[in-house]
């Protein structure tokens, strides 16, 4: 497992107040926290050195959090890489999360800043980076373990769910990319995306979340194989989820 002190968040926010209340709240839990004051240092200090994470204000001066993150997912369609980006924004508004999804972003936390809510947001993202690099297992049964409190009845209940679930949304996603709907493809990647994560199933995330941007950006064509091998993440995911319970 990675250590708290190797995880490297990048820490977006304009306003001083909350950039020291959120500063002490990472670093007092072991964090290394680099700041930044808006989305223009966020792309300066990414091409200086590598982070794990983004905390990322939506409304900075300058250049704001929609437009950082747009700008290093961009960058990121060369590369391949994907780096957690975690929206802050001060307005709960309807729609808010739906916004920062859309830019990208992979999650959303609202200020003022809850810090239980902080750490399991992030827990959430470093706990995948750290058993990419460790092991081969297609998900994280410690995490799971403790996102469940321990309780194995609890576990077992939210794997049948998901055996049963995911043939459906698989199906749904087939359908969609034999239609060429690409707003369908969208939802249904999407549905199956947050079902992985909360086995923190990295690799079923990952071309879970590609086939969702490919629907986002209307490239049905080419999802065809990315969903082969989805079927595959998915089938070694249950058969591993299955052997554990
Ligand atoms: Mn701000």
């Amino acid at each position: 497992m990675k250590k708290k002190n190797n995880i490297k968040i990048l820490l977006a926010e304009d306003n001083l107040v909350n950039q020291k209340v959120a500063y002490n709240l990472l670093s007092e839990e072991g964090y290394h926290v680099v700041i930044a004051n808006n989305g223009h240092e966020v792309l300066n200090l990414l091409k200086k050195e590598p982070f794990d994470l983004i905390l990322m204000d939506i409304q900075m001066p300058e250049m704001s959090g929609m437009e950082a993150t747009q700008a290093i997912r961009t960058q990121e369609q060369e590369t391949g890489k994907h780096i957690p980006i975690i929206a802050v924004t001060a307005h709960a508004m309807k729609g808010d999360r739906e916004k920062c999804i859309e830019a990208g972003m992979d999650d959303y936390i609202s200020k003022p800043v809850n810090p239980k809510q902080l750490y399991d947001v992030i827990k959430n993202f470093y706990s995948d980076t750290a058993t990419k690099e460790a092991s081969n297992e297609s998900y994280d049964h410690g995490m799971v373990m403790e996102r469940v409190g321990g309780d194995e009845t609890l576990m077992r209940e939210i794997v049948n769910i998901f055996v049963e679930e995911s043939p459906v949304l698989l199906n749904e996603i087939e359908g969609a990319i034999n239609l060429k709907d690409a707003k369908k493809l969208e939802r249904s990647a999407h549905s199956l995306k947050g079902s992985v994560s909360n086995f923190s199933a990295k690799k079923a995330y990952d071309v879970a979340y590609q086939l969702e941007k490919m629907g986002h950006q209307g490239k049905v064509d080419d999802a065809q194989k990315v969903f082969k091998n989805l079927e595959k993440e998915i089938e070694t995911l249950t058969r591993e989820l299955c052997s554990h319970i």
